[in-house]
């Protein structure tokens, strides 16, 4: 016959690959510090350091500090590979995630598009080990004394991928946006302690807290959380706690409705609608509410394997939760009026 027998179609290397899925994980350095930030959660750390150095440009490095539990060499190595996790086994672990991570994909990608020096040590290790890593490329592995934790260094973010590196905005905006970032981690974990410098200048710094109140105050600052009303409500499928504005102080921008899910960071249009539709008639028009919530779920209602950068999350029983949100801010908001005689300003 005249068929041919070879086709056009052919399975892509590992670089290829891990450039192509980095894309979706990493799609600025921010991303690079929410991962890093979210691994030393995963990992226990009471505290957790986040140094970033910006040149004239760009962000120049972006360094994670921990005192979680650290990685034997083994690990170590294991943790760049692609689909390589401590955290789930398998398919039926994804119906309950409890960890940050599960996809197993975060240093590998951040290892194919920039260069990273990870160093780390477990408890039960005398010495630490020191891995290099440019490009998916294993450049050293070494014994190294360290302290118990980790740290990953990450120079040249999206020096073999120009289109990204083009794509960075002003150093400015990707500052911007890791402090969002870090922000978000810190009202997401009060276990831990955070602290954030630029350059080696001091951005944000918060103790491990017990309150939530105390959470908002040190992540958002002191002036922001005058304003605000605790509240902290249940129903038998979630619990939501955190603080409000009361109507009039409701801002003429939107955008600083703060939520996280289960200790993890998310957007969600759903949840928004659900906390304007509990102000009601109350909001003034062309205001937006202020808001920082920490919202307790069921694990097994949660689907957290939405997208590669896990910032969507979808919900079973949702008109449940979302009227639970609206009631807890309707409610709460009803009784503050009781007890200070504040009156709607629309
Ligand atoms: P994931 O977090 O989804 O498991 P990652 O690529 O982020 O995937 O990390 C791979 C593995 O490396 C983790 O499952 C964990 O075992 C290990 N690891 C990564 N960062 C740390 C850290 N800071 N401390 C201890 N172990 C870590
Ligand atoms: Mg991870």
């Amino acid at each position: 016959s005249d068929k041919k027998e070879t086709g056009v179609i052919r399975l892509l290397d590992d670089e290829t690959v891990n450039t192509i899925a980095a894309g979706e994980v990493i799609e600025r350095p921010a991303s690079v510090v929410k991962e890093l930030v979210e691994n030393a959660v995963d990992a226990g750390a009471d505290t957790i350091k986040v140094d970033i150095t910006v040149g004239l440009q760009h962000i120049s490095s972006v360094q994670v500090s921990d005192t979680g539990c650290g990685m034997h060499i083994s690990d170590a190595k294991m943790s760049f590979i692609r689909h390589a996790t401590s955290k789930i086994r398998g398919p039926d672990d994804l119906a309950r995630i409890h960890t940050m991570g599960f996809r197993g994909e975060a240093l590998a990608s951040i290892a194919a598009i920039s260069r990273v020096t990870l160093t780390t040590r477990a408890d039960d290790d005398d010495a630490g080990t020191e891995i290099v890593i440019e490009g998916g490329e294993i450049i050293s592995v070494s014994d190294v004394s360290a302290p118990q934790g980790t740290t990953v260094r990450v120079d040249n973010i999206f020096f073999n991928t120009p289109a990204r590196r083009k794509f960075m905005k002003s150093r400015q905006t990707e500052l911007l946006h890791i402090y969002r970032a870090v922000e978000a981690e810190a009202f997401a974990h009060p276990e831990s302690a955070f602290r954030l410098k630029v350059n080696g200048k001091e951005k944000l710094r918060t103790q491990r807290t017990t309150t939530i109140a105390q959470t908002i105050g040190q992540v958002f600052g002191t002036e922001m959380s005058q304003n605000i009303i605790p509240l902290s409500a249940g129903t038998p499928v979630m619990r939501v706690d955190g603080a409000i504005v009361l109507p009039e102080a409701c801002r003429p921008n939107a955008g600083e409705i703060h939520l996280c899910v289960n200790g993890r960071p998310v957007t969600s249009p759903q949840i928004v609608r659900a906390i304007r539709a509990g102000y009601g008639t109350l909001i003034p028009k062309g205001r937006f509410p202020v808001a920082y919530l920490s919202i307790k779920i069921d694990t097994s209602l949660v689907d957290v394997n939405v997208h590669p950068a896990k910032r969507e999350i979808r919900l079973s029983r949702e008109k449940e939760i979302f009227r639970g949100i609206s009631d807890a801010i309707r409610d709460t908001l009803q009784t503050t009026d009781l007890i200070h005689g504040n009156t709607p300003t629309a």
